[in-house]
């Protein structure tokens, strides 16, 4: 049976209270056609729990968080949005890589692995992540995944 997208994310968000914190806004929108989803939820709960973590870690306490998650006829599209630190440019392209981090995050503990996961996990659903970010106003992360799997054959 295919996943229920509205519960499946209000689960994922009551379970990760603790990743969320408490010091940030989140807001959760799920608008459009989002039925006959027949993903993976391990896959899923990957991409959100990396992207979202990112999210909250680069941002300032008291920051909005936006999840905005919209049904299409064949596909999925979300963003998560953030009011952090925002990446320089020259660091965006690498940034899918393994181990590859911003210039800017010195300060701030991180692998390096959270975004070459998503992307990962992403491209296993033959979806694609694009990431949209300046410097000191924020970053978006637009996720599409099409509702079926892709069969391989
Ligand atoms: P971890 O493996 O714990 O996730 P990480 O957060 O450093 O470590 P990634 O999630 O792969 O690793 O992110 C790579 C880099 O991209 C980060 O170090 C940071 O420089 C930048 N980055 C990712 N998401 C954001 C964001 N929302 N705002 C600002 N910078 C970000
Ligand atoms: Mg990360």
């Amino acid at each position: 049976i295919p996943l229920d997208l509205l519960q499946f994310f209000s689960d994922l968000i009551e379970q990760e209270q603790e990743t969320l914190g408490e010091r940030h806004e989140v807001i959760f929108k799920i608008t459009g056609n989002y039925k006959g989803f027949w993903g993976d939820r391990g896959l899923l709960q990957q991409i959100f729990v990396n992207l979202m973590s990112n999210a909250i870690k680069y941002s300032p306490n008291g920051g909005i968080v936006e999840f905005h998650l919209m049904g299409k006829e064949s596909q999925v599209m979300f963003h998560i949005q953030d009011q952090g630190i925002g990446i320089p440019i020259a660091d965006q392209k690498n940034l899918f890589q393994s181990f590859s981090r911003g210039s800017n995050v010195d300060t701030i503990p991180g692998t390096g692995l959270g975004l070459a996961i998503a992307k990962a996990c992403v491209e296993l659903h033959g979806g694609d992540i694009t990431l949209f970010s300046q410097l000191g106003q924020g970053t978006k992360v637009t996720v599409s995944l099409p509702k079926r799997l892709p069969t391989g054959s």
